[in-house]
């Protein structure tokens, strides 16, 4: 019988989540033996190759690029999870929401103290994914199923929520893996 199949993504996050998602250790064989990675980073598939059961979303929306990703792990997956405070809420990214993109953008590559950059141009390549106007949490962008905090979330929180979610299980953990301090 064919595995249900997951994805995961980084959108505009750390990878630290990713890093987590290794670190539930040798249970990563256990794993493998329920489901099949598909489009993610850990086997550097970069297209679905079929429809997913869950899908593992790390990363606030910052750009147009992030936008086009998560829209399309919506259109593939049954299940998306904010994976992460970035995800979530935008995390540190975010702090840039207060300050006009302007002035980020000049900040970035005029101004700062460690900026030189003589022609005083701002890089402007149809190639650079446009940033949008602040960083957005998934689930203002595309509809969120399930959020698992924590920055990151640890390996444990991880494991269960995957478990019980291919198992058609209620996605029930216990506070100590959900708290966000
Ligand atoms: S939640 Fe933390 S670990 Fe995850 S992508 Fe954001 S900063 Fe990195």
């Amino acid at each position: 019988m064919a595995k249900p199949k997951v994805a995961t993504t980084s959108l505009c996050g750390c990878f630290g989540c990713h890093m987590s998602i290794l670190d539930i250790d040798e249970r990563i064989l256990k794993l493998v033996e329920l489901i099949d990675f598909d489009k993610s980073p850990i086997n550097d598939i970069k297209k679905f190759t079929g429809r997913c059961a869950v899908g593992l979303i790390e990363g606030g929306c910052a750009n147009e690029e992030n936008v086009r990703v998560l829209q399309d792990f919506r259109k593939h997956c049954d299940i998306l999870v904010s994976l992460g405070d970035c995800a979530i809420n935008g995390g540190i990214p975010a702090m840039r929401n207060n300050i006009p993109l302007k002035e980020c953008l000049a900040e970035a590559y005029i101004n700062g103290p460690t900026v030189h950059n003589p022609s005083g141009k701002i890089p402007n390549d149809s190639e650079i994914p446009l940033l949008l106007n602040r960083v957005y949490p998934c689930h203002e962008v595309v509809k969120i199923d399930y959020h698992l905090p924590g920055c990151p979330p640890p390996a444990d929180t991880i494991w269960e929520a995957l478990v019980a979610l291919l198992s058609n299980k209620p996605l029930e953990l216990p506070y100590e893996l959900i708290k966000y301090d």
